[in-house]
């Protein structure tokens, strides 16, 4: 199996390059991209090569491992999530986007997927309104804003995971998430994706073979999967692969309530 200096020295040298900008939250920096669309800072490369390995290795032992559906991060032995009653408050910052139009799109398909969610598991989203217009928004006026980044290349949208630093806990939306030719992504599939990284889920794609998935040429080799879930809501966002609509499959939800919960529209409460 590749070494993990090996690993990280391909990420830095093959993977595609992420602009990303807004001078008002003071935000200049570059991402490497891999698995489609995990941003990573050059200071994290080291650090997530090494877990990817550790997560191959774990599944050539264990292959039925990821039958549980979805596959979370690890932190001191346990499954990482958000606090139970912690409701996800978002903005969608309008100063980010230049059209009302796509300012809508992406209000709409926050608002539907983060509703699939609370659907499924016992999470809950809030969308702060009146920080879409704030000029003046900071971090920590919400969990997270919602920005439209020009460019993005193949990668259509990015998130965060839990454990990242409070001013690193973004979705950015770049241009390929306005588009609506045939075969594209459904906007508030991708939404889906986005915000299951948000809870803590990583994709799905992810084994033994892995490290392949870093060479940008060989994607297709995730086609081959059998017995993963290729049709999972966190399978590979990429032209060609996967579900476009990116919907909840039977193991995605069985995965989201063993580490969320049911959702409290299964229960009559008693005072
Ligand atoms: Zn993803």
């Amino acid at each position: 199996m590749i070494t993990t200096d090996e690993l990280a020295s391909k990420i830095e040298t093959e993977s595609p390059r992420l602009i990303l900008q807004c001078p008002q939250l003071g935000i200049d920096t570059e991402r490497f991209v891999v698995e489609g669309d995990i941003g990573l800072k050059s200071n994290r490369v080291i650090s997530y090569a090494a877990r990817r390995i550790e997560i191959a290795k774990a599944l050539q032992e264990d292959p039925d491992a990821e039958r549980q559906g979805l596959l979370g991060i690890e932190r001191d032995g346990k499954i990482l999530r958000w606090r139970r009653g912690k409701q996800l408050s978002y903005c969608v910052w309008r100063p980010s986007f230049g059209t009302d139009e796509e300012h809508a799109a992406v209000v709409e398909g926050m608002a539907a997927a983060s509703s699939d969610w609370e659907g499924i598991c016992g999470v809950e989203f809030k969308h702060v309104q009146s920080k879409d217009h704030d000029a003046n928004l900071t971090f920590g006026d919400v969990d997270f804003p919602v920005l439209r980044q020009a460019g993005g290349g193949s990668t259509i949208a990015m998130a965060f995971f839990p454990d990242d630093l409070a001013n690193e806990r973004l979705v950015w939306v770049f241009d390929g998430y306005f588009n609506t030719a045939p075969g594209s992504f459904d906007p508030v599939g991708v939404m889906r994706h986005e915000l299951g990284h948000v809870l803590g889920f990583r994709h799905e794609h992810i084994r033994p073979e892995a490290p392949d998935l870093f060479n940008p040429e060989s994607t297709e080799h995730t086609l081959a999967i059998s017995e993963y879930d290729p049709k999972s809501v966190m399978h590979y966002v990429a032209p060609g692969v996967g579900d476009p609509k990116l919907r909840f499959t039977k193991l995605d939800k069985m995965g989201a309530r063993s580490v969320y919960g049911g959702t409290d529209l299964e229960f009559s409460f008693a005072d």
